[in-house]
Protein backbone atom coordinates (compact mmCIF):
# COMPACT_ATOMS: atom_id res chain seq x y z
CA UNK A 1 0.00 0.00 0.00
CA UNK A 2 1.58 3.41 -1.20
CA UNK A 3 1.59 6.87 0.97
CA UNK A 4 -1.26 8.94 -0.86
CA UNK A 5 -0.84 12.52 -1.32
CA UNK A 6 -3.49 14.20 -2.51
CA UNK A 7 -1.94 18.31 -3.37
CA UNK A 8 1.58 18.32 -4.76
CA UNK A 9 3.72 20.44 -7.20
CA UNK A 10 5.88 17.77 -7.66
CA UNK A 11 6.45 13.99 -8.73
CA UNK A 12 6.84 11.50 -5.64
CA UNK A 13 9.94 10.43 -4.45
CA UNK A 14 8.67 7.21 -4.10
CA UNK A 15 7.21 5.83 -7.91
CA UNK A 16 4.46 2.81 -5.65
CA UNK A 17 3.25 6.64 -3.68
CA UNK A 18 0.03 8.34 -5.11
CA UNK A 19 0.47 11.67 -5.55
CA UNK A 20 -2.42 14.12 -7.07
CA UNK A 21 -0.15 16.42 -9.26
CA UNK A 22 -1.58 19.92 -9.28
CA UNK A 23 -1.01 21.99 -12.32
CA UNK A 24 -2.87 25.22 -12.70
CA UNK A 25 -4.53 27.13 -15.48
CA UNK A 26 -2.40 29.58 -16.68
CA UNK A 27 -3.67 33.14 -17.05
CA UNK A 28 -3.16 32.78 -21.14
CA UNK A 29 -5.49 29.88 -20.55
CA UNK A 30 -2.19 27.48 -20.88
CA UNK A 31 -1.12 25.08 -18.39
CA UNK A 32 1.63 26.19 -15.92
CA UNK A 33 5.03 24.72 -17.36
CA UNK A 34 6.33 21.58 -15.68
CA UNK A 35 6.52 18.25 -17.26
CA UNK A 36 3.93 15.58 -16.12
CA UNK A 37 3.30 12.34 -17.58
CA UNK A 38 0.91 11.10 -18.93
CA UNK A 39 0.38 7.98 -16.72
CA UNK A 40 0.37 10.43 -13.15
CA UNK A 41 -3.11 11.59 -11.52
CA UNK A 42 -3.98 15.37 -11.35
CA UNK A 43 -5.67 18.11 -10.36
CA UNK A 44 -6.56 21.44 -12.62
CA UNK A 45 -7.41 24.54 -11.40
CA UNK A 46 -7.13 28.34 -11.06
CA UNK A 47 -5.65 29.48 -8.23
CA UNK A 48 -6.98 33.16 -7.19
CA UNK A 49 -3.06 34.31 -7.16
CA UNK A 50 -3.29 33.65 -11.00
CA UNK A 51 -6.52 35.16 -12.41
CA UNK A 52 -6.57 37.55 -14.88
CA UNK A 53 -8.11 36.43 -17.88
CA UNK A 54 -11.11 34.59 -16.47
CA UNK A 55 -12.71 33.42 -19.16
CA UNK A 56 -10.58 31.95 -21.16
CA UNK A 57 -9.24 30.46 -18.28
CA UNK A 58 -12.39 28.68 -17.20
CA UNK A 59 -13.10 27.94 -20.88
CA UNK A 60 -9.91 25.88 -20.71
CA UNK A 61 -10.31 24.35 -17.35
CA UNK A 62 -13.78 23.12 -18.09
CA UNK A 63 -12.06 20.92 -21.06
CA UNK A 64 -9.07 19.92 -19.04
CA UNK A 65 -11.67 18.77 -16.12
CA UNK A 66 -13.01 15.89 -18.08
CA UNK A 67 -9.74 14.76 -19.06
CA UNK A 68 -8.48 11.17 -18.14
CA UNK A 69 -6.64 11.00 -14.64
CA UNK A 70 -8.02 13.82 -13.60
CA UNK A 71 -9.08 13.12 -10.23
CA UNK A 72 -10.64 16.75 -8.48
CA UNK A 73 -10.75 20.25 -9.40
CA UNK A 74 -8.90 22.63 -8.11
CA UNK A 75 -6.63 24.42 -6.03
CA UNK A 76 -9.34 27.44 -6.32
CA UNK A 77 -9.80 29.17 -3.68
CA UNK A 78 -10.29 32.89 -2.04
CA UNK A 79 -7.18 34.55 -0.80
CA UNK A 80 -7.58 38.52 0.24
CA UNK A 81 -3.56 38.68 -0.47
CA UNK A 82 -4.14 37.82 -4.18
CA UNK A 83 -3.50 40.69 -6.19
CA UNK A 84 -7.27 40.45 -8.00
CA UNK A 85 -10.41 41.64 -6.41
CA UNK A 86 -12.10 39.63 -4.34
CA UNK A 87 -15.64 39.47 -6.13
CA UNK A 88 -13.88 38.25 -8.98
CA UNK A 89 -11.92 35.63 -6.90
CA UNK A 90 -15.34 34.21 -5.73
CA UNK A 91 -16.87 34.17 -9.35
CA UNK A 92 -14.17 32.17 -10.27
CA UNK A 93 -14.30 30.06 -7.21
CA UNK A 94 -18.29 29.24 -7.53
CA UNK A 95 -17.09 28.31 -11.34
CA UNK A 96 -14.97 25.78 -10.25
CA UNK A 97 -17.22 24.41 -7.37
CA UNK A 98 -20.06 23.72 -9.98
CA UNK A 99 -17.64 22.29 -12.59
CA UNK A 100 -16.54 20.11 -9.47
CA UNK A 101 -20.19 19.06 -9.49
CA UNK A 102 -20.40 18.60 -12.85
CA UNK A 103 -17.96 16.62 -13.28
CA UNK A 104 -18.35 14.65 -10.22
CA UNK A 105 -14.83 15.26 -8.78
CA UNK A 106 -14.21 16.90 -5.18
CA UNK A 107 -12.92 20.23 -5.06
CA UNK A 108 -8.97 21.03 -3.71
CA UNK A 109 -9.45 24.51 -1.89
CA UNK A 110 -6.84 27.07 -0.78
CA UNK A 111 -8.15 29.47 1.17
CA UNK A 112 -6.51 32.57 3.31
CA UNK A 113 -8.99 34.21 5.65
CA UNK A 114 -11.70 34.31 3.84
CA UNK A 115 -13.51 31.32 6.29
CA UNK A 116 -16.98 33.33 6.20
CA UNK A 117 -16.89 33.50 2.68
CA UNK A 118 -16.16 29.94 1.89
CA UNK A 119 -18.46 28.86 4.61
CA UNK A 120 -20.84 31.16 2.73
CA UNK A 121 -20.48 29.71 -0.56
CA UNK A 122 -20.65 25.48 0.78
CA UNK A 123 -24.47 26.65 1.54
CA UNK A 124 -25.14 28.30 -1.66
CA UNK A 125 -23.66 25.38 -3.81
CA UNK A 126 -24.57 22.97 -1.55
CA UNK A 127 -22.09 20.63 -2.96
CA UNK A 128 -22.49 16.81 -3.10
CA UNK A 129 -18.54 16.30 -3.57
CA UNK A 130 -16.60 16.52 -1.02
CA UNK A 131 -14.72 20.05 -0.34
CA UNK A 132 -11.37 19.84 0.92
CA UNK A 133 -9.13 22.55 2.50
CA UNK A 134 -5.30 21.96 1.70
CA UNK A 135 -2.60 23.26 3.26
CA UNK A 136 -4.60 23.79 6.69
CA UNK A 137 -2.65 25.50 9.47
CA UNK A 138 -5.46 27.45 11.83
CA UNK A 139 -6.72 26.34 14.78
CA UNK A 140 -8.78 23.34 16.64
CA UNK A 141 -11.91 25.92 16.94
CA UNK A 142 -11.75 26.61 13.29
CA UNK A 143 -11.28 23.01 12.35
CA UNK A 144 -13.82 21.88 14.50
CA UNK A 145 -16.47 24.51 12.34
CA UNK A 146 -15.17 23.66 9.33
CA UNK A 147 -15.61 19.57 10.19
CA UNK A 148 -18.79 20.20 11.15
CA UNK A 149 -19.82 21.63 7.71
CA UNK A 150 -18.67 18.52 6.28
CA UNK A 151 -15.22 20.10 4.90
CA UNK A 152 -12.08 17.63 4.89
CA UNK A 153 -8.71 19.19 6.44
CA UNK A 154 -5.50 18.77 4.34
CA UNK A 155 -2.49 18.57 6.49
CA UNK A 156 1.48 19.30 5.25
CA UNK A 157 4.81 19.88 7.09
CA UNK A 158 3.07 22.39 9.44
CA UNK A 159 0.12 22.25 11.18
CA UNK A 160 -1.34 23.14 14.58
CA UNK A 161 -1.57 19.51 16.19
CA UNK A 162 -4.98 20.52 17.83
CA UNK A 163 -6.72 20.76 14.36
CA UNK A 164 -5.16 17.09 13.34
CA UNK A 165 -7.15 15.47 16.24
CA UNK A 166 -10.22 17.08 14.92
CA UNK A 167 -10.05 16.31 11.61
CA UNK A 168 -8.74 12.42 12.68
CA UNK A 169 -9.66 9.79 11.51
CA UNK A 170 -12.33 11.08 8.45
CA UNK A 171 -11.90 14.13 7.31
CA UNK A 172 -8.01 13.70 7.61
CA UNK A 173 -6.17 14.11 4.35
CA UNK A 174 -2.28 14.50 4.10
CA UNK A 175 -0.15 16.72 1.21
CA UNK A 176 3.51 18.02 0.50
CA UNK A 177 2.61 21.04 -1.67
CA UNK A 178 5.03 23.22 -2.99
CA UNK A 179 7.88 21.64 -0.89
CA UNK A 180 10.32 19.24 -1.28
CA UNK A 181 10.02 16.89 0.94
CA UNK A 182 8.81 13.67 0.82
CA UNK A 183 5.52 12.47 1.59
CA UNK A 184 6.49 9.68 4.18
CA UNK A 185 7.54 12.73 6.43
CA UNK A 186 4.51 13.96 6.85
CA UNK A 187 2.89 10.56 7.88
CA UNK A 188 5.67 10.35 10.09
CA UNK A 189 5.10 14.11 12.14
CA UNK A 190 1.03 13.43 11.74
CA UNK A 191 1.09 10.07 12.80
CA UNK A 192 3.85 11.09 16.24
CA UNK A 193 1.39 14.27 17.11
CA UNK A 194 -1.92 11.65 16.69
CA UNK A 195 0.10 9.17 19.09
CA UNK A 196 -0.90 6.56 16.36
CA UNK A 197 1.21 3.87 14.60
CA UNK A 198 2.01 5.03 11.39
CA UNK A 199 0.26 1.49 9.65
CA UNK A 200 -3.06 3.01 11.39
CA UNK A 201 -2.59 6.27 10.00
CA UNK A 202 -1.50 4.61 6.24
CA UNK A 203 -4.67 2.36 6.59
CA UNK A 204 -7.05 5.44 7.68
CA UNK A 205 -5.93 7.66 4.84
CA UNK A 206 -5.95 5.15 1.99
CA UNK A 207 -10.04 4.85 2.87
CA UNK A 208 -10.53 8.36 3.14
CA UNK A 209 -8.63 8.70 -0.44
CA UNK A 210 -11.49 6.52 -1.52
CA UNK A 211 -13.48 10.04 -2.33
CA UNK A 212 -10.97 10.86 -5.52
CA UNK A 213 -12.18 7.11 -7.47
CA UNK A 214 -8.48 6.15 -8.35
CA UNK A 215 -9.68 2.63 -8.96
CA UNK A 216 -8.33 1.95 -12.79
CA UNK A 217 -5.64 4.61 -12.15
CA UNK A 218 -3.53 2.80 -9.68
ZN1 LIG B 1 -0.51 24.03 -3.96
Amino acid sequence: MGYYDIHTHQMPFHKEDIAIINRSVNPMGDIQPGSLPDTFIRSYGIHPWYIYNAKEQIDRLRVLAYGPRVVAIGEAGLDPLAESPVNLQKEVFLAQANLAEETHKPLIIHCVKAWGDLIACKKAVKPEVPWIIHGFRGNSELASQLVRLGFYLSFGDRFNPSALCVAWPDSLFLETDDKSIDIREVYRNVAEALDIPEEKLRIQIAKNSSIFRLKGYL
